[in-house]
């Protein structure tokens, strides 16, 4: 900017500030967004194959914001991501989860196992795995009524710290899936080396299944690479009867999509657990 002249630095400054100052406001806004209680959680149904019941559901962070409305999560992750916020929001997304399971049990509820989001930034915190614990215990609700989701990115670097991270976290006995899976690189030999249970196919794989011949020739492969290690399938993004067929067909455990539903607020996933499919 420096170098473009003086013409150029006065044309686009206004508008690099301006963009700049509605990152700095959405932050602060951010820091005080859960004691002013405008986070709320979804839930998606994550539908057994064989089973045709809901297994899981998907934990996903919602923001109602006072002035802005919902703000959608690709919107303020990202921020949260770089200021650092994400470390307490994401631990404010374990407690609330936890409550919510606590509230359903005490309604009388089966609750299936909740799987939340961990950012690279929180799997890369030096605390992550003592805080999960503290949070464990103080909630009281059992390991096995969560998972986690870590994507294939955060896998990336440091490695054989996000190794024994992974080592621990799994030792407190919650189970680990790794998400968007085939997005990034990981090797077999590294996979192998993970406490991991799940492999959760990307949606963009998942969404041309039926018109790109690669795309289906990948998540073929996944999941009978998959099937190899042991590990469970899951294919997110399912919106039609001919991509569930599909995926069913090559031996896929689980999907989630708005072919079964959409993320739901605490009321209508509720709703969805009372009503019983019939065996
Ligand atoms: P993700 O973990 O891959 O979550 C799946 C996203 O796909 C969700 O978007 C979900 O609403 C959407 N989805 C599910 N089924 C379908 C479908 O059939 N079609 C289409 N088009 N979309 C579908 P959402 O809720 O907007 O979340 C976006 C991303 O934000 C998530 O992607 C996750 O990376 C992040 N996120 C959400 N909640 C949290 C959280 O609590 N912590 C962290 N770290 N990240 C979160
Ligand atoms: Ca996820
Ligand atoms: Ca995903
Ligand atoms: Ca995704």
């Amino acid at each position: 900017v420096k170098d473009a002249g003086r013409n150029h630095y006065t044309y686009f400054a206004p508008h690099m500030n301006q963009l700049a100052a509605d990152r700095y406001a959405m932050v602060s806004e951010l820091r005080g967004a859960a004691e002013r209680d405008e986070f709320l959680l979804n839930f998606q149904p994550i539908i057994g194959m064989a089973s045709g019941r809901i297994e899981a559901m998907e934990v996903l962070l919602r923001w109602q914001h006072p002035q802005r409305g919902l703000v959608p999560p690709m919107q303020f992750i990202p921020l949260a991501e770089t200021s650092g916020l994400i470390v307490p929001i994401g631990e404010w997304v374990i407690r609330a989860a936890c409550a919510q399971i606590r509230a359903w049990r005490a309604a009388g509820l089966q609750v299936p196992p909740l799987a939340i989001n961990l950012s690279a930034i929180q799997v890369h915190h030096k605390t992550l795995v003592e805080r999960i614990a503290a949070i464990l215990r103080e909630m009281e609700v059992g390991a096995g009524a969560l998972e986690f989701e870590i994507t294939e990115g955060s896998l990336m670097n440091k490695t054989d710290e996000v190794v024994s991270t992974l080592r621990r976290l799994c030792g407190l006995g919650v189970r680990l899936a790794i998400d968007d899976f085939g997005t990034g690189y990981s090797s077999l030999s590294y996979l192998k080396r993970l406490p991991v249970d799940t492999l959760k196919i990307d949606r963009s794989f998942v969404m041309d299944i039926r018109s790109d011949a690669e795309d289906a020739a990948i998540v073929g492969a996944v999941i009978s690479m998959a099937r190899s290690l042991k590990l469970k399938v899951i294919a997110e993004g399912v919106e039609t009867p001919y991509q569930l067929e599909f995926l069913r067909a090559l031996g896929c455990d689980q999907y989630q999509g708005f072919l079964a539903s959409k993320p739901l607020s605490a009321i209508d996933a509720a709703r969805r657990l009372t009503q019983r499919v019939p065996d």
